[in-house]
């Protein structure tokens, strides 16, 4: 588990990157410049892992592109403190984005192998999400709600309504929705019952499945 400074510069020149493709939030940007995004993916990606792409990962699942991650956490507007609910930790790279930037983070995987490997790993590096569950993100996690903000990282076929009613007043949810292509959309709660909906264009995620049990 190294990071070295041929890593580090690696890792600037991908921000830049994030720059050029119109990522602005400063604090976004230096999470993502801080976490060794190489030590989250398979070790023959290595070095691959500063591309702009996402790469496979176990349970054939995928680590987001980080053009992605960037877009999703700049809509989350994450202050330090805030409680995020993640869904989909994978990788638990953008888990490690959104402790680097102070938040609260809950978040929920419903593969086993990707839930424990990723779980130990977290730890590992020092990151310390308040709660990593296995389970269905399509319910949330209505214990530890409201959240402040929402981040769903795989595709949605239609917006799971415990997600919105877990949401606070003023609280953000992000969450790409559809069948692939699938737009990723931002719903800002306004009150108990009116939430303002924005669509911010087209991307491709693997689906949000929903459990069988
Ligand atoms: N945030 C991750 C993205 C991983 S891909 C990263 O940065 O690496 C999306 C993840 O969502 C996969 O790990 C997949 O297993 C998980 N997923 C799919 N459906 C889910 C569901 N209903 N509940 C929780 N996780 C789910």
């Amino acid at each position: 588990m190294k990071d070295t400074t041929r890593h580090q510069g690696k890792r600037r020149q991908l921000v830049q990157i994030l720059v050029d493709k119109g990522i602005m939030d400063k604090a976004v940007l230096e999470a993502i410049g801080n976490v060794p995004r190489h030590l989250f993916m398979d070790s023959s990606f290595e070095d691959h892992a500063y591309q702009d792409k996402a790469f496979p990962i176990a349970a054939d699942q995928t680590i987001s592109q980080p053009y992605t991650v960037a877009f999703q956490t700049e809509l989350l507007e994450v202050s330090k403190g805030d409680t995020i609910l993640e869904i989909g930790t994978g990788s638990g790279f953008q888990t490690a984005v959104l402790c680097e930037l102070g938040a609260r983070v809950y978040s929920i995987e419903r593969q086993q192998e990707l839930f424990k490997k990723t779980k130990l790993f977290l730890t590992k590096l020092g990151y310390r999400p308040k709660f990593l569950s296995f389970g269905d993100g399509y319910k949330g996690l209505p214990e530890y709600a409201p959240f402040d903000k929402i981040i769903v990282t795989a595709g949605a076929p239609y917006v799971p309504k415990p997600l919105l009613s877990q949401l606070k007043v003023g609280g953000r949810l992000v969450i790409p929705v559809g069948d692939n292509p699938q737009i990723m959309t931002l719903f800002v709660r306004q009150s108990a019952t009116k939430f303002e909906k924005t669509e911010l264009g087209e991307f491709r995620f693997v689906p949000l499945l929903e459990d069988k049990n």
